[in-house]
């Protein structure tokens, strides 16, 4: 789990993915079961702009299993991902993220949720069909719904992928790019993806107000995205410091502990009814102190 979190930690993460030990059997059989039993909650992360308004929530899926306790994503994604699993627990999590966008709609929270999909489902089939009807479903407008997909989408059939991903965008579906500078960061992918926004990954930005060279590359990746048109997101902000530095590279908007953590529905809800129009104020603690 740590690994991945590398920059170089790619090859470990593809690895573990091939071991089907007995205990990722047993993993996934409980998630199957899991999902039946509707024991896999999704949490709510806002994003932010740096002028407090909230540009949307990404929806963050979590599993207590009842003997083990939290299962971190990264764990039992990878497990879904390989075991065929995974389209099930994308139209879960589709299902209950457009559930909760119309309950907000309703109570006037009309704010964007941001769903992470994986390359499996850009390559199942329908899938930009089945979203469109999903939406239908629910009441809710495509432009609430966003996909954060990784460039990993290409890496297989990246014929087949540009055009579900172009079905999306078609039908009014915001894709956003998720983690990068961790995978090819290729120009090529990035001109091929009908992204609106990039997410620099949070190994960057954690250390971006002490490393001179990952405040080089998030200036870069601010700049190169600014000049596609692309909106940029910084993950991972965690104290004030990396906020005053990427407010002033330019990002736009940013996620992290130091707004919130990803949050219970009910807390979410909350979250956004006491913001209001207001939007995000940092804590009045945490602002410099007037000369
Ligand atoms: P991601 O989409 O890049 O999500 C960001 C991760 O960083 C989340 O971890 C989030 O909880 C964490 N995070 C947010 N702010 C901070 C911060 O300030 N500091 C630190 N240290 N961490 C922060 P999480 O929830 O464990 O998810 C891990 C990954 O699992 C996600 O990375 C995403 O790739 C995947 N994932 C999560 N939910 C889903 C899902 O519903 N479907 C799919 N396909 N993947 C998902
Ligand atoms: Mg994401
Ligand atoms: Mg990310
Ligand atoms: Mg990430």
């Amino acid at each position: 789990y740590q690994a991945k979190r590398d920059r170089t930690g790619v090859e470990v993460y593809e690895s573990k993915r091939d071991s089907n030990t007995p205990d990722r059997l047993g993993l996934l059989g409980d998630l199957r079961r899991a999902l039946d039993a509707q024991e896999v909650q999704l949490h709510y992360q806002p994003k932010v702009r740096f002028d407090g308004q909230v540009a949307g929530l990404e929806a963050l899926v979590r599993w207590v299993h009842p003997e083990r306790g939290k299962v971190p994503p990264d764990e039992f994604i990878a497990i879904a991902e390989s075991s065929g699993l995974m389209p099930h627990l994308t139209e879960y999590v589709l299902e209950t993220a457009l559930g909760q966008v119309a309950k907000w709609r309703a109570q006037g929270l009309r704010v964007p949720v941001a769903v992470n999909v994986s390359p499996r489902d850009v390559h199942t089939p329908g899938f930009a069909g089945s979203v469109a009807a999903r939406l239908a479903r629910h009441g809710v407008p495509a432009g609430a719904l966003q996909l954060e997909i990784t460039e990993h989408v290409l890496l297989e059939d990246p014929q087949r992928a540009a055009d579900t991903l172009a079905g999306l965008t078609g039908h009014g579906v915001k894709m956003s790019l998720d983690d990068f500078g961790t995978g090819y960061s290729s120009l090529v992918h990035l001109r091929r993806l009908p992204v609106s926004e990039l997410k620099i990954d949070r190994s960057f930005v954690a250390r971006l107000a002490v490393d001179t060279e990952d405040a080089e590359i998030v200036r870069c990746t601010v700049d190169l995205a600014h000049s596609l048109g692309l909106l940029v997101v910084a993950e991972g902000v965690e104290d004030d410091e990396t906020w005053e530095r990427l407010r002033d590279l330019g990002c736009d908007a940013v996620q992290g502990w130091l707004v919130a953590a990803a949050m219970p529905p009910e807390e979410a809800t909350a979250w956004l009814l006491a913001r209001g129009s207001r939007g995000w104020q940092r804590p009045p603690a945490a602002l410099p102190a007037a000369e």
